[in-house]
């Protein structure tokens, strides 16, 4: 039986995560540790409660008190750690919880990871970290990239990837950092450029697009990370980097044209807004090193934004109450607003 913590697993992608590892492997326990911030909508578990192999516990993972309880209770052999503060724009309104939670939630992930000697420490990085790129080049990023991040989110999951580092170098603690492009898929916060488009666009609103929206992104499917990620807890050499990504690079006008196209939308309901402090032009990421180990994506981007199109479609229940009710809380929703 393989013992799985899994931190911010009510999260976008940890949330994927977990019912991708539950719907294909029988001997697993998972234990989803996640704060319930405003990005964690615990229902999309519903069909997951009462799994015998799934538990989930409310903790903060910076609350190194609360944590070791945690790990005192169970035992795990591999740390999948996902658990951040993960928006950009929040970033740069207030930084001070990116630290506290992707740099002090990981040093103390990684302190209880040494004291308990779990097997590997599974961490998910970005592909911001690395800064951006020139549009003029066909240059990508490679696991040998200088770090360059760009904005404080990314700066503090920098100083997270080289914690892990440390933590491998110095006490020897199994490691590998995972470091994707931009993900997309079901289950997505609102605030998030492709469910942002979708889900204003269902609602007949206009879609903001930040400056001349030529910025461009490498797209990957969710269900495409969680098989890499799965991969590389079983495959991925010790203390190595490995990027994950499948050459999807879109503008994000083309990005927001196609969703439009698909919803069979008119003309006219872009809105340019000014751009982003301190908005990285463009990413595109370097798998060679994943694809020889063997791994490979199954989703074509426009497969996979057919599908997530849809699947917003047939799940309003699950968005819309987080949209515009807002259930009272005033620290959702920063672009999605009516
Ligand atoms: P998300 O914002 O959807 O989910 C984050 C989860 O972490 C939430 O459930 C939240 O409640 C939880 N959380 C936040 N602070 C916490 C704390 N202090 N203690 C415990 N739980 C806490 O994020 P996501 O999009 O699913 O991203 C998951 C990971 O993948 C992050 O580390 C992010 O940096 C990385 N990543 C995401 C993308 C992307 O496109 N979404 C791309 C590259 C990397």
């Amino acid at each position: 039986m393989m013992r799985i913590l899994v931190t911010g697993g009510v999260g976008f992608i940890g949330g994927n995560f977990i019912h991708y590892m539950l719907d294909r492997y029988s001997d697993i326990q998972i234990v989803n540790v996640d704060a319930l911030t405003y990005a964690g909508e615990i229902t999309k578990h519903k069909h997951i409660e009462g799994n015998p192999q799934y538990t989930f516990v409310q903790a903060d993972i910076s609350d190194k008190q609360a944590m070791d309880t945690i790990f005192q209770l169970y035992s795990f052999d591999y740390i999948v750690h996902f658990a951040a503060e993960s928006h950009v724009d929040r970033s740069i309104a207030d930084p001070s919880i990116f630290l506290q939670t992707n740099v002090i939630g990981t040093q103390v992930l990684l302190e209880l990871a040494k004291e308990y000697a779990v097997e590997k420490f599974m961490h998910i990085s970005t592909d911001e970290v690395y800064g951006e790129l020139d549009f003029a080049t066909k240059e990508t990023f490679t696991e040998q990239t200088p770090l360059a991040p760009n904005n404080p989110y990314s700066a503090s999951k920098a100083a997270a990837d080289f914690l892990v580092r440390a933590y491998h170098e110095t006490y020897g603690l199994p490691v590998n950092i995972a470091r994707c492009s931009n993900n997309y898929g079901p289950y997505q916060f609102v605030e998030k450029l492709i469910p942002l488009t979708i889900t204003r666009l269902l609602k007949g609103k206009k879609v903001p697009i930040y400056g001349n929206g030529k910025q461009i992104r490498d797209w990957l499917h969710c269900y495409d990370h969680c098989s890499a990620i799965d991969f590389i807890i079983r495959n991925g050499k010790n203390g190595e980097v490995y990027n994950i990504g499948c050459q999807n690079e879109r503008t994000n006008i083309e990005v927001v044209q196609q969703i439009m196209k698909l919803l069979e939308m008119p003309e006219g309901y872009i809105q340019f807004v000014p751009d982003r402090l301190g908005h990285d032009q463009r990413y595109a990421i370097n798998t060679t090193k994943l694809y020889n180990l063997g791994w490979k994506p199954s989703y074509t981007f426009e497969a996979g934004l057919n599908e997530t199109v849809q699947w917003y479609i047939e799940h309003r229940d699950w968005w819309e109450p987080m949209m515009w009710q807002k259930n009272g809380r005033k620290d959702r929703d920063v672009r999605n607003e009516e």
